[in-house]
């Protein structure tokens, strides 16, 4: 699909198939059914844009969502409207409580200072406000202590100020099916479970909707997986979600002994033909990928020599016949020939860093229903 004209100020593109994210979401939905099924959109959707995924998620069917903060709250409230909750998973800053309250967000409160706080506001306000909790069942990472929500459950007066809506937990090792700890989270979650019966449950991300139905609870809290990232070790038959090309700038053959990029630290051995392209390290694409990793056009790997520079890189277009690339021409960086976490696995890093660094300063193409709408960067989300 071309995208409209005003694409063309950008020299870089990140296609985002909102019809593969809602086929991801149906997927997921379906595999935790009849459990259902959140959508965690925080750090704006991964990096892609949390009104426009989130808009999508909701013609799906999704009502639940979770951010990371209270300020993402304001930009998905406005699209996703008043029958959507949002949760916000660190938490209730100190001081956060009116503004949480009015924003009408849902804090998942981690300790009990967070819980007195939101109480102390219930209070304040003469009704009862909802709240999450979580609890820590293994990973020490945020959550309740086992014996603080045994003694919140025995206290009377929580339910007049607080309207519990979900009791939740978090898996350490929910990509690595093979753990132990995944069992022993579920066993340890469980008996902290019973003592709020009537609470729905939720315990899985995107690895956990992949683990066995017990892992599902009430909720699923997928994030990675509906942006086609496969969460653990299995392919999934997810769709991929993003696809980034980045045009050549520059085309030019050096002769031997031409050093290239910052610090020269690429030197020719022959003459060699190389295309400058417009992705840098501001975009996103990682510094270390440096002489290693690569681009793809027509079939042909296209790798990257010396150093990455903030707006752009050089590759190695020898793989090509003359006439194949011209400037002007956009590479693929992200796409059928080369994935999320093909690019993570030469990086050193996961999938989740790549996308979540991606959406900043590319031309962002949302297609959904044959549709194509063009974002601009620093165009709001
Ligand atoms: C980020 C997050 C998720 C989603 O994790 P994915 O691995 O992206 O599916 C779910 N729950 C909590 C508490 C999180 O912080």
């Amino acid at each position: 699909m071309e995208p409209p004209l005003h694409a063309e100020a950008c020299s870089s593109r990140l296609d985002i198939d909102l019809d593969a994210l809602r086929a991801n979401y149906r997927m997921l939905a379906e595999r935790v059914a009849p459990a259902r099924c959140g959508a965690v959109v925080k750090a704006n959707a991964y990096g892609l844009g949390v009104a426009r995924v989130g808009a999508a998620l909701h013609r799906e069917g999704c009502r639940t969502f979770f951010v990371a903060q209270l300020c993402e709250a304001g930009p998905l409230a406005g699209v996703v409207g008043p029958d959507a909750t949002i949760f916000i998973l660190n938490g209730l800053d100190p001081g956060s409580e009116a503004a949480c309250a009015a924003a009408g967000a849902v804090p998942v409160l981690n300790s009990l200072s967070q819980v007195a706080r939101w109480r102390a506001h219930a209070r304040a306000l003469g009704r009862t406000l909802p709240a999450a909790l979580q609890v820590d069942s293994g990973m020490s990472r945020l959550g309740l202590p086992a014996e603080d929500a045994i003694a919140l459950a025995a206290d009377p007066a929580l339910a007049r100020e607080l309207d519990l809506r979900l009791l939740m937990t978090h898996l350490a090792c929910a990509d690595e099916p093979g753990r132990a700890a995944n069992a022993n989270q579920l066993a340890a979650f469980r008996a902290l479970a019973a003592h709020f019966p009537t609470v729905p449950a939720s315990i899985a991300n995107s690895g956990g909707v992949f683990l066995p139905a017990d892992f599902h609870g009430d909720l699923a809290r997928p994030g990675v997986a509906l942006f086609g990232v496969d969460p653990g070790p299995d392919a999934r038959g997810l769709r991929p979600v993003v696809r980034l090309d980045a045009r050549v700038l520059q085309i030019r053959t050096v002769a031997a002994g031409a050093g290239v990029g910052y610090g020269l630290d690429h030197v020719a051995s022959a003459p060699q033909r190389l295309a400058t392209i417009a992705l840098g390290y501001a975009d996103g694409w990682p510094r270390c990928l440096g002489g290693m990793g690569g681009a793809w056009h027509r079939g042909a790997r296209l790798p990257i020599v010396g150093r990455v520079s903030m707006d752009s890189l050089t590759v190695d277009i020898g793989a090509l016949a003359e006439g194949d690339l011209a400037e002007g021409d956009f590479v693929e960086f992200l796409g059928p020939s080369q994935s999320l976490a093909d690019v993570a696995r030469n990086a050193g890093t996961i999938a989740y860093e790549i996308l979540t660094r991606l959406g900043a300063r590319h031309a962002r193409i949302f297609v959904e229903d044959g549709n194509a709408e063009v974002v601009l960067p620093g165009e709001n989300p």
